[in-house]
């Protein structure tokens, strides 16, 4: 679980969301946005298009800090994209927001990008000795420049410059009369198409962002996928082969809400399932069963369910924490997970405990949080992890820290469980995990990403990030 002040935690890049032809675009989008939130909180931005003009607005901050309504009357058209950030390649800084909108002799062009291209670094120095100008950090402005010095038109300029990048991304492209999503070869970054009436078109990250806007989900995008939706509908043409699929595992532990679908599959019923695995391969002799809000919380009701144990809610998140919250002193930071979660004290005081938590990245959360359940009287604690133990870094877009500071790439699954000052710890297998998930995919993996947990990259890394 991620703790915006002790960077602690697994953090999920961006979340995108794009409508063709409502007389609300903005609005619409501003909606699917919020309900995009937890993907990103550092800034977010939206760009619609209305009378052959692309127009902008990004702030920094969640999505009710960086737009307001005055923002949004000043955004008349019918179709529009936006975009939550999370920082992972790039600067926080408002340049770095997006979307990025450019021009060049094809024409007006926006784009917004969920995930992490891993030639990034490679490609902006080709383009760089070739003249072009970055005005960011981020990689997404090297598609754009990709596309730029292609000269093509748009269709035919995307084109290329995905065939050259490599990684792992979600796209969405507004022109002044067409909105285009790409999904990339492997299709790491979940991105799903939806529909509102006869005419009006939406995709988004997430299903979640549909229910918001009442728009019906028609189908999630396929790897190496673009799709061009102009007043005809949406045409869909390759520019990649279709690869076997390896949707990033976090996605149904940790990331999407619970509310959202992600290749069929009910991400809330994946994370009960998990639950009941966990349960199955490592149970406890317990008293109550909880779980770290918000992702511990339908796994730890699927161990329940699963063990007989009673559910309870032992803890409970504080979520008005946003970017205008006074960052905490020295002082405050030891106290650490305090500001952020409370124990029901009368529901653990004298109980043998098992605790449900999504992930360990570096330890110090967890042990913070065992900490916690043991002042507020727990008898024992058994803490159980709904992923398996992280030993490598992240290159596709989750900001995971370096092999050095991943508890479990340096440590036993005992020596964890006695530096956290847990009864007992299990992490689920990683056969058990997909299992749970229950995905229905012939791939290798049923079409998910390991490689955080056992260096299996699906890609070249390009020595992105450091891996060892
Ligand atoms: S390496 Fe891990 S966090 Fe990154 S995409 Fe793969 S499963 Fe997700």
């Amino acid at each position: 679980m991620s703790f915006w002040f002790d960077e602690d935690g697994l953090n999920e890049e961006c979340g995108v969301f794009g409508i063709f032809n409502h007389p609300d675009a903005a609005e619409l989008t501003y909606y699917g946005m919020h309900a995009l939130q937890h993907r990103g909180q550092e800034s977010a931005g939206i760009c619609v298009s209305d009378e052959g003009v692309l127009n902008v607005r990004r702030g920094m901050g969640l999505v009710t800090e960086a737009l307001n309504k005055q923002t949004l009357e000043t955004l008349p058209g019918c179709h529009a994209i936006g975009h939550v950030r999370y920082t992972t390649a790039g600067a926080s800084i408002i340049t770095n927001a997006q979307p990025l909108r450019f021009r060049y002799t094809g024409g007006q062009v926006a784009i917004a990008h969920n995930g992490n291209l891993v030639n990034a670094q490679k490609l902006r120095g080709d383009l760089e000795r070739r003249g072009s100008i970055f005005q960011t950090d981020s990689d997404t402005e090297v598609i754009s420049h990709l596309m730029a010095q292609s000269g093509l038109s748009v269709e035919k300029a995307l084109q290329t410059a995905l065939v050259a990048i490599e990684g792992a991304y979600a796209l969405v492209l507004l022109t002044p009369d067409k909105l285009i999503v790409a999904q990339d070869p492997r299709g790491f970054r979940p991105l799903c198409l939806g529909q509102i009436g006869q005419n009006c078109w939406v995709v988004a990250s997430e299903s979640c962002a549909f229910n918001v806007i009442d728009a019906e989900f028609v189908r999630d995008l396929h790897q190496g996928e673009m799709l061009v939706i102009d007043e005809q509908g949406p045409h869909s043409t390759r520019f990649a082969p279709e690869l076997p699929r390896t949707l990033c595992s976090f996605e149904y532990i940790y990331f999407a809400r619970p509310d959202s679908d992600l290749g069929g599959v009910s991400v809330h019923l994946a994370r009960k399932q998990l639950g009941a695995k966990l349960f199955q391969e490592s149970p406890a002799e317990a008293d109550i069963v909880i779980g770290v809000p918000d992702s511990g919380l339908s796994t730890a009701i699927g161990y329940a369910e699963a063990s007989g144990l009673p559910y309870e809610v032992g803890m409970i998140k504080n979520r008005y924490v946003g970017r205008t919250f006074i960052q905490p002193n020295q002082m405050m930071r030891r106290q650490g997970v305090k500001m952020k979660l409370s124990v029901v004290r009368q529901v653990i005081k004298g109980k043998r405990v098992v605790l449900i938590d999504d992930s360990i990245v570096r330890g110090n959360t967890c042990g913070r949080i065992v900490r916690l359940l043991r002042e507020a009287g727990a008898k024992e604690i058994h803490m159980r992890i709904s992923a398996p133990p992280i030993r490598h870094s992240c290159v596709y877009g989750i900001d995971t820290p370096t092999r050095s500071e991943l508890i479990a790439a340096q440590h036993s699954v005992e020596e964890i469980s006695k530096e956290i000052d847990a009864d007992s710890l299990a992490f689920i297998s990683e056969q058990g995990m997909i299992e749970a998930i229950g995905r229905e995919d012939s791939a290798p993996n049923r079409g998910h990403c390991l490689a955080c947990f056992n260096g299996s990259y699906p890609t070249p890394t390009y020595g992105f990030g450091e891996l060892q």
